[in-house]
């Protein structure tokens, strides 16, 4: 399957690459643990101290700040057809709203933290759970370091997620509509070169 062709996505909302200011570092804090997103992670976006995250995290959630590993990657984390499916409809929104001018950022925060909220406002998890914002964390981090890729499918016209080390191989929507006694329909088309995503990550 060919690999899409590079592009620059737009940013709605660019915010400067550097430190982040310390109002601003709290108010993207404050959102990603209103999320649940885990103390360390929210530590690495933002500098806040691990301790007064710890709290926010109980005064948000009403529960202590969960302890244990994430999933090492996102190809141990997406294990399913429909796993894989939420997992490219946020990579593809993330991808949207990545901020290409964060420097020496190995990710966009901010960019994170609005494809996440888009991608919960669509509701189209059904049976499947949702990704968490942790899950969306170490999914971003993968596409941006290359153990994920957003994959062009020719025959539905879709990206969808790939993962190096994932036991999932080819695309999810064709898998799951062939499941569903869908009937195959080769589109052969090309991935369309102005509006590729991967190279923006
Ligand atoms: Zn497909």
């Amino acid at each position: 399957m060919s690999a899409p062709a590079p592009c620059r996505a737009r940013a709605r909302r660019r915010a400067p690459p550097g430190p982040l200011g310390r109002h601003q570092a709290e108010t993207l804090a404050l959102a990603l643990l209103g999320h649940g997103a885990r103390v360390g992670v929210v530590h690495w976006a933002t500098g806040v101290k691990l301790e007064v995250l710890g709290n926010w995290f109980r005064h948000l959630n009403g529960r202590p700040p969960p302890r244990g590993p994430l999933p090492e990657s996102s190809g141990s984390m997406v294990r399913t057809r429909a796993q894989q499916a939420q997992a490219s409809l946020f990579g593809v929104i993330y991808a949207r709203h990545y901020n290409p001018d964060m420097g020496g950022r190995a990710m966009d925060p901010w960019g994170l933290l609005r494809a996440y909220e888009l991608y919960l406002s669509l509701g189209t998890a059904g049976r499947t759970a949702p990704l968490s914002i942790n899950d969306a964390w170490i999914l971003a981090r993968d596409l941006r370091g290359g153990l994920a890729s957003l994959d062009w499918c020719p025959d539905c016209l879709a990206y969808y997620v790939a993962t190096q080390d994932g036991i999932l191989v080819g695309c999810p929507l064709c898998a799951l509509y062939a499941r569903a006694g869908g009937k195959s329909v080769r589109a052969h088309q090309r991935a369309p070169d102005a509006s590729a995503l991967q190279a923006s990550l």
